[in-house]
């Protein structure tokens, strides 16, 4: 997907000109580089951003004063993300977007609960964002408690268990892996797919997903490189 080259100076003169008019939300997003209309256009642009990050090509877009008082109006993010609270995963940073971009919801092993399920209905009801991504990352500190004998884990407190307790299904039943990397990156993909697959089910979610709104993916974050591995395809997403 090829963008018009952007021109922050341009952008401000229109965005000026359409509050001084009295334009709605929408109006306003339409202005904005880049527009997303679909979730495959949603995925090249957070393709295209992590390229520029991983690269050190990142633009890192901070709105300037009218951008940002153009935003006071309502948001339209284009996609949702589902990351880690791991201070080494800031995700708009890896996919080089600004302000407004993103609907981001960050917990511990990025995992599906109540509060995590209502964010991301918000996000597909009422935000119409185009995708959601579940993304897990290199060295995850809950995924590497999920793999700990139960004995060892009886000292956490208890809400730290029940977390960790949403992540062991998916890591307990997978092969043995000798080598230590390759086995905590399989047990991070596994449960990315344990919670897009979690996603999938909620009715809110599978009904937008069926009439083409959204697309649910996942991603692997490696911190060594910077790069966003995408799990796209049906078979990639299958735990
Ligand atoms: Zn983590």
């Amino acid at each position: 997907m090829s963008q018009p080259p952007f021109d922050p100076a341009d952008l401000e003169r229109r965005i000026l000109a359409a509050i001084r008019r009295g334009a709605s939300m929408e109006d306003i997003a339409e202005l904005r580089p880049g527009r997303m209309t679909s979730p495959e256009d949603a995925i090249q642009a957070l393709i295209d951003g992590n390229a520029r990050f991983f690269s050190g090509k990142a633009t890192r877009p901070e709105a300037d004063a009218n951008q940002r008082r153009a935003q006071i109006m309502g948001q339209t993010p284009f996609a949702a993300v589902l990351a880690c609270s791991d201070s080494r995963v800031p995700v708009e940073i890896v996919f080089d977007q600004g302000l407004g971009d993103l609907f981001v919801v960050r917990v511990a092993g990025n995992v599906v609960g109540e509060s995590v399920l209502g964010t991301l209905e918000y996000a597909t009801e009422h935000l119409h964002v185009h995708l959601i991504v579940v993304m897990g990352h290199e060295g995850c500190g809950a995924v590497a408690a999920a793999l700990l004998p139960e004995e060892q884990l009886e000292r956490e407190p208890e809400h730290l268990r029940h977390l960790i307790a949403r992540i062991q299904p998916c890591v307990q039943s997978l092969p043995p892996i000798r080598d230590k990397k390759a086995r905590m990156r399989e047990a991070v993909l596994n449960n990315v797919r344990y919670q897009v697959q979690n996603l999938r089910q909620q009715p809110v979610i599978q009904a937008a997903e069926a009439r083409g709104q959204i697309r649910v993916i996942g991603a692997f974050y490696e911190i060594g490189s910077g790069a966003v591995d995408f799990l796209i395809d049906e078979e990639d997403l299958r735990p």
